[in-house]
């Protein structure tokens, strides 16, 4: 047990709540401050971006006993359901049967923790906004302008679970020995809908998550409870099939019709929903160290915001906290050795999350659709089933394990390796599952 402590959590998202459950199960008293409003005011149509759950999330959350309350306002899905251009579908099941990923509705999900977190005695103060922090003895200076009056609040410990754009983060980026990096990516994102059956049930399978793939661009469905799907527009800002050339209706509908021809007949607002959302960017930050002394940590996007193309961001940052947790079981009172174990610890994972991310962008967006990767996809799929101790495909490594990304990655490059050669084999079509092949696989793995 840890000596009691006033620590701030600054941002409410599901890493900064999540971690002030942990936090206050420790004994300690725990303020969650945030510039906007309480999500659980604010209201939403369920059009909020969805997101993935898999093994990593579930951990954390299973660690604190909250798995089957929030299990309840997900969807499993356990594979892929791959819209061709010619309106045929195809299905590429993740793992093992059983396994599954959950889709949550982001907006649904934070107000369902922000309640678990209340009810767990945490203490949360919305529309607050940090402007800065002291690092040397955990104050933080709030105000309702940059250059207005600040208040201070004085804290043992400061979390800075604020994001990718983290006012945190800010203010460790001017020390000395700070590494930071930033990239925005060529391609964007905007959502679109398709809404639920009139009886309230899902017009396409609710337990896939569709990905419509056309090479440098692609569209993504993940279903909602309420019988909707929040659909998700991946494309680069310029260019041909770019935002910047689906300019006013008619361009929008031919384009749509040309390359998603399913999509009519369930989305019926496209026109509306694409002129009215806008169109989001997509950032990658990398930065260390994540910690100063024993008093501020970084966490959650604050310290590795990743592109969504694996679905990992939040599974990322809420492993943060199953290692944070570890961390504190091992060093107890002793913080400056916590911080330092956790981001030494965290960083080369949250590096290879996000090279694994951004990779995966080519693989959603154009691979899915080519028949030499679902060929060796499916070798991959047959040998694992044969020999389970000796292979786990990489999507699996990541999703339904809970091996350190950095080793998954690792050994994932190791077995496309392996891969490429066994795709050289002469009548590989007809021999994939041959006898030839898996002493092949078998030898090279020896090596
Ligand atoms: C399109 C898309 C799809 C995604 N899909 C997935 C997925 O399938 N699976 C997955 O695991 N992840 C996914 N992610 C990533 C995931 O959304 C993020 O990793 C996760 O939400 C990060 O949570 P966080 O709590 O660290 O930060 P945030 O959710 O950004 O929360 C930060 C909070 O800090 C507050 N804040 C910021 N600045 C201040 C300030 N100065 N003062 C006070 N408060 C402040 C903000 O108001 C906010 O509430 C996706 C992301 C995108 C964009």
């Amino acid at each position: 047990m840890q000596t009691p402590q006033k620590i701030a959590v600054v941002g409410s998202g599901l890493v900064g709540t999540l971690l002030a459950i942990y936090l206050k199960k420790l004994g300690h008293t725990v303020h969650v401050l945030d510039r906007s409003p309480d999500i659980r005011t604010v209201e939403f149509s369920g059009r909020s971006i969805n997101l993935v759950m898999s093994n990593r999330g579930w951990k954390a959350l299973e660690d604190i006993g909250l798995t089957e309350e929030i299990k309840k306002i997900g969807i499993p899905v356990d594979k892929r359901a791959i819209h061709l251009k010619d309106s045929k579908l195809n299905y590429q099941y993740y793992g093992k049967e059983g396994e599954a990923i959950y889709s949550l509705s982001r907006g649904v999900l934070n107000r369902k923790m922000i309640d678990l977190a209340e009810e767990a005695g945490v203490e949360f103060f919305f529309e607050h906004r940090i402007w800065d922090v002291s690092l040397a003895d955990a104050t933080l200076h709030i105000g309702e302008t940059e250059r207005g009056e600040w208040t201070d609040l004085k804290y043992d410990k400061v979390f800075g679970a604020d994001g990718a754009f983290s006012r945190i983060r800010h203010r460790m980026q001017r020390q000395s020995m700070f590494n930071y990096s930033q990239e925005f990516l060529h391609i964007g994102y905007k959502e679109l809908h398709i809404p639920a059956n009139p009886d309230g049930s899902h017009k396409i399978d609710k337990n896939s998550l569709h990905i419509w793939p056309r090479g440098n661009f692609m569209l993504m469905a993940l279903a909602n409870l309420d019988g909707s799907f929040t659909c998700t527009l991946f494309m680069p800002f310029e260019g041909e099939n770019s935002f910047e050339s689906l300019k006013d209706e008619k361009t929008l509908v031919d384009f749509f019709a040309e390359f998603f021809p399913d999509t009519k007949e369930v989305i019926p607002d496209l026109v509306r929903d694409f002129f009215k959302n806008p169109t989001s960017y997509l950032v990658m930050m990398k930065c260390f160290p994540w910690t100063h002394s024993d008093k501020v940590a970084l966490i959650g996007d604050s310290a590795h915001a990743i592109v969504p193309f694996y679905g990992h961001g939040m599974n990322a940052g809420f492993e943060d906290i199953t290692v944070l947790n570890e961390m504190i079981a091992k060093y107890g009172d002793d913080w400056e050795a916590i911080f330092k174990a956790y981001e030494k610890s965290r960083k080369p994972n949250a590096d290879a999350i996000a090279e694994l991310s951004y990779r995966n962008f080519m693989e959603m967006s154009a691979k899915t659709a080519d028949e030499k990767f679902l060929l060796q996809k499916k070798i991959e799929k047959w040998f694992s089933d044969k020999h389970p101790d000796k292979w786990m495909p990489l999507y699996s490594r990541v999703t339904f394990s809970l091996q350190p990304y950095s080793e998954a990655l690792a050994i994932g490059d190791f077995q496309n390796k392996i891969m490429e050669e066994v795709m050289q084999m002469e009548n590989i079509e007809t021999i994939w599952d041959s006898e030839a092949v898996e002493v092949k696989i078998i030898s090279l793995l020896s090596k």
